[in-house]
């Protein structure tokens, strides 16, 4: 994709963050990996008010060349993008069940088949540290450990992906997850699936989505 492309995709992406109650105000922040490094949006700017041109592109070194400061989270964004050379975009967010049970300090178990998609039988919640530290972005890495999202304590959540569109998704996912789960915890006594199912299920989604009829 050409880089306004994806700059303008990134755009989006943050107001269609808002769009979904993902985020509210400021809260949130994206980044993409890019030829010299990653594409990160700006520090404390509403998405309404975001332009392609005020993304600020860093190295894995954190220098940059623009006028805007970069996310107050970038330490995270560089550091799960350097980890992790499978990912291409990295989604933070604070969205309403995720944070609620962060706020609890507490990971989210399989409840739902789809917690096979953030890539384990668990989502993790790394331990409170203040937001924009190296240290909440050590805890975030190790909380990633094998895993494709994560929640952060008396914060808000992470999700990963190859590509910027696939990060998005399980985003979503992961709030719909908590949603759920959240439900479930009022309603009677989830029943939590064993490690097994979940493994079936992370197999299974290597071939999940549309096929060409003769490789069904
Ligand atoms: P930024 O506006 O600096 O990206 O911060 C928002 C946020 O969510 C901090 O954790
Ligand atoms: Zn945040």
């Amino acid at each position: 994709m050409p880089s306004f492309a994806i700059r303008q995709a990134m755009v989006d992406a943050m107001r269609r963050m808002l769009d979904l109650s993902l985020s509210q105000g400021t809260s949130g922040n994206i980044s993409v990996r890019s030829a010299a490094g990653f594409l990160v949006t700006p520090s404390g700017i509403p998405a309404e008010q975001l332009g392609p041109d005020d993304l600020v592109e860093m190295d894995f070194e954190g220098r940059y060349d623009h006028p805007l400061a970069p996310s107050s989270e970038w330490r995270f964004h560089r550091d799960i993008l350097a980890a992790r050379p499978e990912l291409g975009a990295v989604v933070h967010a604070h969205p309403p069940y995720a944070t609620g049970f962060a706020i609890c300090g507490l990971e989210i178990p399989a409840v739902h088949y789809m917690i096979a998609m953030a890539g384990g039988p668990t989502i993790r919640c790394a331990p409170y540290a203040p937001y924009g530290t190296q240290r909440l972005s050590d805890l975030a890495l190790e909380a990633l450990e094998g895993r494709g999202a994560c929640l952060l304590a008396n914060h808000g959540m992470i999700a990963t992906g190859p590509n910027l569109s696939k990060a998005m998704w399980l985003a979503v996912e992961v709030e719909a997850l908590c949603r759920q789960y959240a439900v479930a915890l009022q309603v009677g006594t989830p029943i939590v699936l064993s490690d097994a199912e979940v493994a079936e299920t992370v197999e299974r989604f290597k071939s999940y989505g549309p096929r060409e009829k003769s490789s069904q």
